[in-house]
């Protein structure tokens, strides 16, 4: 069973605030980089009290330093379709929604948005769409795909394409692994299945048990890295958080591997959606904060992403407490590069550029990411985890960062923020590679990118 609600509703029945010394035993124990129980991940949501939860969010940044170092890594959403058969509540593109303007981007269209993206300086994007495909089937999103990572600009192109879409069958995941994506990433939104039932009232989306082995359908048909994440607002966050990690559990047990990523969408303002502008069980900025701590010592190899729903300064604050890969610049809405905003999903918090996004995220330290090395270089799913665990991120990740930033700063940035950007790879060479040889080979890296080579990575 992926989810035992029984369980899950007594082990959080009987989940008692912990005593200082139980949350300090706890902490310990994460940082020695291995992970917490989902008992002990509870435990610490349980709680409250200010001066405790900062020991907490002391703990999660130092899991996210030690193992991710200061790398943040960057990717745009790309909506090529609005169209959708079902009815989720909190969701501008539910299908009783006839305020909203419908479309599909054509192959050409979906070119135009990637060339948009293209120009900012992205390279990896998320490819998100209702659920409904014009032509019937899949072949819309496989075409997508491929028209992704077909579009040139300038020399550029984009060098991941993960997807967000509902649920596929066996042979369909085995049709979409030969495309080539990175993750697959499919939200459960609530794990509780009463809640879920009530809030998604027709169409496919409706089978809550269809969703919820859909990561099985996709590990066992050829996919290697899945996204997973609740949708919080729906729910007791607790709850949620328990039942993520039961999933995390149940994955690692039949199939060697957990998710590569896991996503913390909070409920936004969706047009015509009643729910959205109230959620049910809405999640305050301070447990938001904590749920991102707790998860960062609970899984700490698993990628955390956090999306334009949250301002800047929400994702400056989730940044030091353990969050990996943030969204950009982005819209969501088809279309949203090339024409503006009208049609959107839900309201964005944060409306920066990718280019002040990049100049914020390099002044408070943090090097942006573009980095596609490990996928393209095969380690993914279980081998990824494998290189991860021994603490080697730092030393793939870390050059690839600096690599992609490089050449960003070559190709995008203009001086003075080129000057901000290599200042800040100087001194992360200097500060924080300590091993001689590999500190030589990057260094020629970086004069290489200077010269004019690109897509450099280990
Ligand atoms: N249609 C597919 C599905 O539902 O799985 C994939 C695309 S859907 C646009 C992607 C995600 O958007 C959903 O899984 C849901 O979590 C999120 N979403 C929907 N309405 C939202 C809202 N009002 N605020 C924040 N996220 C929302
Ligand atoms: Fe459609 Fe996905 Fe929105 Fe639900 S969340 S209405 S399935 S686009």
């Amino acid at each position: 069973m992926i989810i035992d609600d029984k369980l899950l509703t007594s082990i959080l029945k009987n989940t008692k605030t912990p005593w200082q010394k139980e949350i300090d035993a706890i902490l310990n124990k994460a940082k020695l980089l291995k992970g917490i129980t989902k008992e002990e991940a509870l435990s610490l949501l349980m709680v409250s009290d200010e001066k405790k939860l900062q020991k907490i969010f002391d703990a999660a940044k130092f899991v996210k330093e030690e193992i991710y170092g200061n790398r943040l890594v960057l990717f745009a959403p790309l909506y090529i379709s609005n169209i959708c058969a079902n009815e989720c509540l909190y969701c501008a593109f539910r299908v009783s929604n006839k305020t909203l303007k419908r479309r599909a981007l054509t192959q050409a269209e979906i070119e135009k948005e990637t060339i948009e993206l293209l120009k900012q300086g992205h390279k990896r994007i998320l490819l998100v769409a209702g659920e409904a495909y014009p032509g019937g089937g899949m072949k819309y999103i496989y075409d997508a795909v491929d028209t992704v990572y077909k579009t040139r600009w300038n020399g550029h192109s984009i060098r991941r394409v993960n997807v967000n879409i509902a649920p596929l069958s066996a042979a369909e995941f085995k049709e979409l692994s030969k495309h080539n994506i990175g993750t697959y990433q499919l939200f459960q939104e609530t794990y509780h299945e009463e809640t879920y039932k009530k809030l998604h009232t027709s169409g496919p989306k409706k089978d809550y048990n269809y969703r919820l082995s859909a990561m099985d359908r996709a590990l066992e048909n050829g996919l290697h890295d899945i996204g997973i994440g609740p949708l919080l607002g729906l729910y007791d966050y607790k709850y949620e958080i328990l039942a993520t990690l039961s999933h995390i559990e149940y994955l690692e047990k039949k199939y060697g591997v957990g998710p590569h990523t896991i996503s913390v969408p909070r409920i936004e303002p969706a047009e015509g959606s009643e729910l959205s502008e109230h959620p049910p069980y809405q999640l305050a900025d301070t447990d938001f904060k904590k749920v991102i701590a707790v998860l960062r010592l609970a899984v700490p190899y698993t990628g955390i992403i956090l999306s334009t729903r949250e301002n800047a300064q929400m994702r400056s604050a989730a940044v030091e407490l353990g969050v990996s890969q943030i969204s950009a610049g982005s819209r969501t809405n088809p279309g949203g590069y090339e024409e503006g905003s009208a049609g959107a999903q839900f309201s964005l918090g944060d409306h920066r550029t990718l280019a002040q996004v990049i100049e914020d995220i390099a002044a408070h330290n943090h090097v942006p990411s573009f980095c596609t090395g490990c996928y393209r270089r095969g380690r993914v799913g279980k081998d990824f985890m494998d290189i991860a665990k021994p603490g080697l991120i730092k030393q793939h990740c870390l050059p690839n960062a600096l690599f992609t930033f490089a050449e960003y700063l070559h190709d995008f940035a203009d001086g003075a923020q080129a000057a901000q950007g290599f200042e800040l790879i100087e001194k992360t060479v200097d500060g924080q590679i300590k091993d001689k040889n590999l500190k030589e080979q990057i260094k020629k890296n970086l004069a290489e990118i200077r010269s004019g080579k690109r897509d450099v990575y280990f």
